[in-house]
């Protein structure tokens, strides 16, 4: 069982010191524990403290192809973007695909919104709820806003699903098999119970293991979700970066 790639990890240029190495540090630490390919997924533009300046993918780009020339991991650029709206919007417009090796989507909080009801009733709203029960009202919105979104965008990655956003996590795993989305396993919060990944897992949806590494050492840093697949028995041919290298929704995995 082994990790042939980490499909999503942040650099530098998740701002404001959130995310702490280069991306050849992200690189260097791959080639260190034998990973042959990582993403660099830094933080959707509408994060309000951390997303990627638009006038940052020009270096980013080049600090790619100079990591991979040192390092010889293949890595691809990526972004950790926005749900925006309830109507399942994300933060990313047409012509970014051009740059876009590997699309992941996940809910964060502190991200401007579409519109002033988006903030009230899916950023607040799920703020507010918290550690409490979220009401049945919430979740349906929620689910419906991460169906919509993966019926509009070719995503590649659901990041971190139901964390700070609680949703039907089968009706949203049923849509992603669909739409050739994996359900990733985050390597610090996997927020669905194991009889529903066991659900997931019998109903052949696919899964990628990510890091989500803040910190260049963190790069590959999955045990927790390579655990759970062996606890559970979850068919190591579901799991697409395990023993194999995934492939992606575009143009991606080949350069
Ligand atoms: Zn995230
Ligand atoms: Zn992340």
């Amino acid at each position: 069982m082994i990790l042939f790639g980490d499909y999503h990890t942040h650099s530098e240029y998740s701002r404001n010191g959130h995310g702490k190495g280069t991306i050849f540090e992200n690189a260097s630490v791959a080639q260190q524990k034998g990973l042959k390919q990582i993403a660099i997924t830094d933080h959707g533009f509408n994060h309000r403290l951390f997303g990627v300046k638009r006038r940052d993918i020009p270096d980013i780009k080049e600090d790619i192809l100079n990591a991979k020339e040192v390092t010889g991991v293949d890595i691809l650029l990526g972004m950790e973007t926005n749900l925006i709206s309830q109507n399942g919007d994300i933060d990313i417009k047409e012509e970014d695909y051009e740059f876009l090796d590997v699309l992941l989507m996940g809910f964060h909080k502190i991200v401007k919104m579409d519109k002033f009801n988006d903030t009230m009733k899916l950023s607040l709203a799920n703020i507010c709820t918290g550690a409490f029960a979220p009401s049945k009202e919430l979740i349906n919105r929620n689910t419906t806003a991460f169906l919509k979104a993966l019926d509009k965008y070719p995503i590649d990655v659901i990041t971190h699903l139901n964390y700070g956003c609680p949703t039907d996590t089968l009706a949203v795993a049923r849509m992603a098999k669909q739409k050739g989305t994996f359900i990733e396993l985050n390597g610090k919060h996997i927020c669905f119970t194991d009889k529903e990944l066991d659900i997931m897992a019998g109903e052949g949806v696919k899964f990628i293991v990510n890091s989500d590494a803040h910190r260049p050492d963190r790069v590959g840093e999955c045990n927790r979700a390579m655990n759970l697949i062996f606890k559970l028995g979850i068919p190591l041919s579901q799991v697409v970066n395990i023993d194999k290298l995934p492939k992606f929704h575009q143009k991606r995995g080949q350069n």
